[in-house]
């Protein structure tokens, strides 16, 4: 593959500069046009489209608006147009434009996976979007049967003007449209292709876990309104500079095992955050931090894997928030590692879309690179660089404060779980405390009217005699051994029984969505096991134990004075039986 790139100054210079490449060729290559552009002009695009039917008139020619057009790691204002010329006999490729207002979602992705069933060479499929009046999730899952090989990358199109989303797509097969999707096919034998995705961004702190949102308004984590967290944790404050204070600590989240990024857009009278895409409730989000250095670090260290494959073209499709965030510099200062590496075009998007683990994804903050080349197969996936970084040495003090702040918060995680478990655990036995038996109690009491709730309550016989003859040790064992098959029964029956130990040898099992004689059932065969089991040490033991069933009527108070009832009939008729009132 060669790329070729023009300039679009001046109508007649162009068409001259076109002739005269066109002389370069005995017959026409196989080739596209690519044409970008940061200036929303439509007759000024579609002519320079007119120029290249001139001039070749079978040749497609597609592209987009652009946040900021990159031709050869440069940004290059105005239209560009790039030739992009196969080589290979064997090498396909084929665009098509779908308009979103004519074609249902549906149509459009059933329509794409369509045409990789019937044109097995397709390798590769680069989209370019228009901004979404919907969100994107339902294109993502639509084209998730596209066969897993095939590499799904591109962009949301853009304009110069950051504070508006309008943007175009555009074709010789579709026209100019403001409400379309592109989606351009490579493949054949010769063709590779790999893609990937960089950010540069660390994620930084603890996990927050999403409670309330709505599409891309993020209303909640762990219960706290959004900007409440942003303003606790990194002290940034609900004004005009929200958006570029937050841009260095954008929100990493996880969705089908794809780590993506969003960018907080704006915060909102109620504390909510407006982020640039979808976040779904359930999902987990940490805080992320990008520092100029750790950046340039991470992506001159994927540019080394992308240079690993030995491409011929690179396509870039960077967000515009990279580019706003490198502005005080140069926006394309990160890119610099790639000149080395191979032609290349691309542009400021609005979003980044690639498929990893073969779910598409929305990404945002982020640089997707698609590596292209024709040849003989060195080697079909980009290589990780096994050399020793030289950079990983000189680690930024930001990185290593941000390393230091997300290994004492996953400590701090881990104690947190701990003490949360420890605080509802009964030390000796493992089964729930006294007060967390009393909650599960309460919880299903309160439901009792159309789910029925049983209380088991269990008292090992004469244990007194235990301890006294045979030593505390001894009676310590005596009670895990009841507990443990309390706990094998609550694991059997898991999601219904809760075992807790009520008092020095009393046992409670709460038995959610169980009727009477269920639970004597159960409480029947719990009491048969611990009579069965051996003590190597002492003789076998026994235990008497209370059924009850509770109705609408009672409280707390009187189902356990109940229960404690049939317990205590259980002791006076005799031990090692089961009572149920
Ligand atoms: P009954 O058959 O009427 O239940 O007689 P009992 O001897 O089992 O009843 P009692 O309530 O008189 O004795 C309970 C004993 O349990 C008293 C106490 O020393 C012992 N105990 C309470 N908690 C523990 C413990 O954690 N470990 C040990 N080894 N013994 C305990
Ligand atoms: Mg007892
Ligand atoms: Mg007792």
């Amino acid at each position: 593959m060669k790329q070729y790139q023009f300039v679009v100054t001046e109508e007649k210079a162009f068409l001259k500069e076109l002739e005269e490449f066109r002389q370069q060729w005995d017959t026409v290559p196989k080739m596209a046009f690519q044409i970008l552009s940061d200036i929303l002009e439509e007759d000024a695009i579609m002519n320079a489209g007119h120029v290249i039917e001139q001039v070749f008139p079978d040749v497609p020619w597609f592209g987009c608006s652009t946040g900021g057009s990159l031709v050869d790691c440069q940004l290059v204002p105005g239209i560009s147009v790039v030739a992009i010329v196969f080589e290979k006999e064997s090498s396909q490729f084929m665009v098509f434009q779908y308009d979103t207002h004519e074609k249902s979602m549906g149509w459009i992705t059933q329509k794409i996976t369509d045409e990789t069933e019937k044109n097995p060479w397709v390798k590769a499929i680069e989209l370019y979007y228009t901004f979404p009046e919907e969100s994107t999730s339902r294109f993502c899952e639509g084209v998730q049967d596209i066969a897993p090989h095939i590499h799904i990358f591109g962009g949301v199109a853009g304009n110069d003007d950051s504070t508006s989303s309008t943007s175009y797509v555009f074709s010789k097969a579709g026209g100019y449209s403001d409400h379309a999707i592109l989606a351009v096919f490579y493949g054949g034998d010769d063709f590779y292709v790999d893609s990937i995705k960089i950010t540069g961004w660390k994620p930084l702190g603890k996990k927050f876990s999403v409670t309330k949102s709505d599409g891309s308004v993020l209303q909640e984590l762990d219960g706290i309104p959004a900007y409440d967290i942003y303003n606790k944790y990194l002290n940034i404050e609900n004004d005009e500079n929200f958006f570029y204070n937050t841009l260095e600590f954008p929100l990493l989240y996880e969705l089908n095992g794809v780590t993506i990024l969003r960018t907080p857009m704006a915060s909102n009278p109620d504390h909510s955050i407006s982020v640039s895409a979808d976040i779904e409730v359930g999902s987990t989000v940490r805080m992320t931090y990008g520092d100029p250095q750790t950046i340039i670090e991470s992506v001159a260290e994927d540019s080394q894997k992308v240079g690993k494959f030995r491409p011929d073209v690179l396509h870039f499709f960077s967000c515009v928030a990279r580019r706003s965030f490198w502005s005080s510099g140069e926006p394309t200062y990160e890119l610099k590692p790639f000149k080395e590496i191979a032609s290349s075009s691309g542009f400021f998007t609005l979003g980044e879309f690639l498929r990893g683990d073969g779910c598409l994804s929305l990404h945002n903050v982020t640089l997707v690179v698609a590596a292209m080349r024709e040849g003989a197969a060195e080697q079909n996936e980009m290589q990780d660089v096994s050399e020793d970084n030289p950079a990983s040495s000189k680690r930024t003090l930001v990185s290593r404060l941000a390393t230091f702040i997300s290994a004492t918060s996953v400590e701090l995680e881990e104690i947190n779980n701990k003490l949360a478990i420890a605080a509802i655990t009964d030390g000796l036995t493992g089964l729930y405390n006294r007060s967390e038996t009393q909650r599960r109690i309460e919880r299903n009491l309160e439901k009792v009217d159309t789910t029925p709730l049983s209380l088991v309550m269990l008292d090992i016989d004469n244990f007194k005699l235990v301890n006294d003859e045979y030593g505390h040790q001894e009676g310590d064992r005596v009670l895990t051994a009841l507990a443990g098959i309390l706990l094998k029964e609550q694991k059997r029956i898991s999601g219904k029984i809760s075992a807790g130990r009520w008092g020095g040898e009393e046992f409670m099992l709460v038995l959610a969505n169980t009727d009477i004689s269920t639970a004597t059932l159960i409480a029947d065969l719990i009491r048969q096991c611990f009579e069965n089991t051996n003590f190597s040490t002492i003789p076998s033991q026994t235990i008497s134990v209370g059924v009850t069933q509770a109705t609408v009527k009672d409280t707390f108070d009187t189902l356990c004075t109940r229960v404690d009832t049939a317990l205590y009939k259980a002791k006076k008729t005799g031990k090692n039986k089961v009572i149920v009132i």
